[in-house]
């Protein structure tokens, strides 16, 4: 499998997931064409798009839904409560709901869902799998990780979290109080030391990639971000990467390997 986030932060948010020519994009924060242009950036064509998965209804992830869906003539997918609250803009789309913890599958994607805390109608964090057993984990606008949330998310080999904020650095930025709670609470983001954490918790051998995302631009640095859950993933001994996901320019391609590969070049 291979991943390439098109964006990531608060003015958009989306990535490209894709297996033997087809295409999955989870959260559609930008319209078909800057999709199609940052996938050729990296050198990639945007191959048959089976699907959009959203993990909430916020105007970050859902902003270019309509316009992927339309293009790509493909379905949108997503808990009742987000398809729910952006009705008005998938007429004559096709729209599959994900039911918590229960696979659907698109194409060779398999998609498993587990509701968040974020404030939003039904957030959900994703895990997709494809049949070589790479599986990516996608944990953005969560508010606080679940135990639920956790145990979906295990035996990942690509972990996209969200690492929002420096908790120093949102203390002590432009936010009012009342933001800088919302933002903290348990219906907000990850920060740096909450997405190293996790990463650790959910850090195992197959492990190949942390991708941080959705960084926030006035309380985080990249620097900040990638130092902070290093620290924690060294202690777990991660042997894999950490990428930092970047809001203007796509990152990637990552290209996993998945179980069955690494079996195979142990086989020899
Ligand atoms: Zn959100
Ligand atoms: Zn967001």
């Amino acid at each position: 499998m291979r991943v390439t986030v098109i964006g990531s932060g608060s003015r958009g948010n989306s990535l490209a997931l894709q297996y033997r020519g087809q295409t999955l994009f989870v959260d559609a924060g930008f319209g078909a064409r800057t999709v199609v242009k940052r996938l050729e950036h990296c050198g990639l064509e945007t191959g048959n798009v089976v699907g959009v998965a959203l993990t909430h209804e916020h105007g970050d992830h859902v902003r270019g839904a309509g316009s992927i869906a339309r293009k790509f003539d493909c379905p949108v997918l997503g808990s009742d409560g987000t398809l729910g609250a952006i009705k008005d803009d998938l007429k004559e789309i096709v729209q599959t709901t994900l039911t918590a913890l229960t696979p659907t599958s698109v194409g060779p994607f398999r998609i498993t869902s587990c509701v968040t805390t974020h404030d939003a109608a039904e957030p959900v964090s994703l895990s997709i799998e494809v049949p070589n057993g790479c599986k990516v984990g996608v944990a953005q606008d969560i508010g606080r990780a679940t135990a639920s949330m956790k145990y979906m998310l295990r035996g990942t080999s690509c972990l996209v979290v969200e690492s929002n904020y420096d908790e120093i650095m949102l203390r002590s930025g432009p936010y009012p109080p009342s933001v800088q709670q919302r933002i903290a609470g348990s219906s907000g983001h990850l920060s740096n030391r909450a997405a190293g954490a996790l990463a650790a918790e959910l850090c195992h051998p197959g492990l190949e990639y942390v991708v941080l995302a959705h960084l926030s631009e006035r309380c985080n640095s990249p620097d900040a971000a990638r130092a902070t859950v290093a620290t924690a993933l060294k202690r777990r001994g991660f042997s894999g990467s950490i990428l930092v996901a970047g809001q203007t320019e796509p990152t990637g391609p990552i290209d996993l390997h998945g179980v069955d590969q690494q079996l195979e070049l142990e086989a020899g």
